[in-house]
């Protein structure tokens, strides 16, 4: 396969997004979409991620503050819909090979419902 095919595949949360794959929605507006993971490493977890293809975090740059924005601002409500506003939840973007991303479609996981430990594995 050559790079430029590579390039231009469509990464599975953008299938989630097309509707071409199925995923229990929980949220979505203009600009972000928010989904159960399919393997929930807590009681709630919710992948929040951006419509557009940015692949990771440090590549994010000035013109998607707005959309990175969003992410965080409606993490609260989301975490709320979900039962774990008050109980609390994390927010974990990993990033690169030693931050654990296998899915290069920048996503936020929204973790809750149990006692998460500090520091991360
Ligand atoms: P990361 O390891 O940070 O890249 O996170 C990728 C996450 O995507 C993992 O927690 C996977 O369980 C989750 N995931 C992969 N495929 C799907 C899918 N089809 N629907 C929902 N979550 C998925």
């Amino acid at each position: 396969m050559d790079n430029q095919l590579l390039m231009s595949e469509k990464t599975i949360f953008e299938k989630i997004i097309d509707r071409e794959i199925p995923a229990e929605l929980v949220y979505e507006d203009e600009l972000i979409v928010a989904f159960k993971d399919v393997n929930p490493k807590a009681p709630v977890h919710i992948l929040i991620i951006p419509r557009k293809a940015i692949p990771r975090v440090a590549e994010a740059n000035e013109e998607d503050q707005q959309v990175l924005g969003r992410i965080l601002c409606k993490a609260g409500e989301i975490a709320d819909k979900a039962g774990v506003k008050e109980s609390g939840f994390r927010l974990v973007i990993n990033n690169g090979k030693d931050g654990g991303e296998s899915v290069p479609h920048l996503h936020c996981h929204l973790l809750g419902g149990r006692p998460l430990e500090w520091p991360p594995g």
